[in-house]
């Protein structure tokens, strides 16, 4: 049986470092808890796949890759947050686009817009945060990861992500390829990764087909070496107390006036669209603890 995963891999003596990540149960994850159409899923599911693969590279459980584009287009901001631990989540601003080309392929950078940036930030837990920004290239997602990778990392890189949605609506696959040149690449490494770039199927066709992410691999670079393998899945981590911690935020005045109206609050997690309902009771509580915390 296939599942998501990412395998990491180097060719050419370490002068290509290769990921290939499957995420079709991710990306549909992802489709169900956002209520995504096909245009929507394709642009957040490419953001959520690269996201992850970028995370897959952290030495640290408690780390972080968040990815923000915004490119003014009607999808609005596409988030994507992944761990060290491959847990991965995310939204997009407005989840109900479809738009297709006249190919008959999605049409993502029709939602997403080409006119603004890609954001990185490494939360590194404890230690530093740092943020790089590029620009939009394409708006297809994959060409502008591709972009910072380059600009902001110094890393030549080439991206290739993809989401193949059915019929019916569901996630059918979902993935990426990325290979990058190391510090130091000679000329016949530079001229592996075009050929390749030149050559490749779509990675959602190639998992699509059924292909394992090593097979994949090896299908393009004959000399790969496999050095990792980590798992990913959709999983959002919020839950009851988070938010009752965030209740612990707001101004006396205004819980108190929560619960002179008797009707309780909701909150609704961006992330995954969990619903969270605190009562008038629990809201006395929040009140009393923040007056406790105040004194
Ligand atoms: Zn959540």
């Amino acid at each position: 049986m296939k599942k998501d995963g990412i395998v990491i891999a180097s060719a050419m003596n370490g002068q290509i470092r290769i990921h290939a990540a499957r995420t079709t149960e991710l990306v549909e994850a992802a489709r169900i808890a956002h209520q995504c159409m096909p245009t929507s899923a394709a642009a957040l599911g490419r953001t959520l796949t690269v996201t992850a693969i970028m995370a897959s590279d952290l030495k640290n459980e408690n780390e972080k890759i968040v990815a923000v584009i915004n490119g003014h287009g009607p999808s609005g901001t596409i988030l994507a947050q992944a761990g060290g631990n491959g847990d991965v989540r995310g939204f997009i601003g407005d989840p109900g686009l479809y738009y297709a080309r006249e190919d008959g392929h999605l049409d993502v950078a029709r939602a997403v817009g080409t006119n603004g940036t890609l954001t990185v930030t490494r939360d590194m837990g404890l230690k530093d945060t740092f943020s790089g920004v590029s620009a939009l290239q394409s708006g297809e997602i994959g060409d502008d990861f591709a972009y910072y990778f380059a600009i902001s990392e110094q890393t030549p890189s080439v991206v290739g992500v993809g989401v193949l949605v059915d019929t019916d609506l569901t996630i059918k696959a979902a993935g990426g390829l990325i290979y990058q040149l190391m510090p130091g690449a000679g000329e016949e490494a530079i001229s592996k990764c075009e050929q390749v770039a030149a050559h490749m199927k779509p990675v959602s066709v190639l998992i699509e087909e059924g292909n394992d992410l090593e097979d994949i691999i090896k299908m393009y670079f004959e000399d790969a070496v496999i050095l990792d393998h980590r798992d990913v899945r959709w999983h959002c981590g919020c839950s009851r107390e988070h938010f009752f911690s965030a209740l612990l935020t707001l101004k006396e005045s205004d819980l108190q006036e929560m619960i002179d109206d008797g009707e309780g609050a909701e909150i609704r997690c961006q992330y995954c669209n969990s619903v969270y309902r605190y009562d008038t009771e629990d809201l006395k509580q929040v009140l009393e603890k923040r007056r406790v915390e105040n004194r």
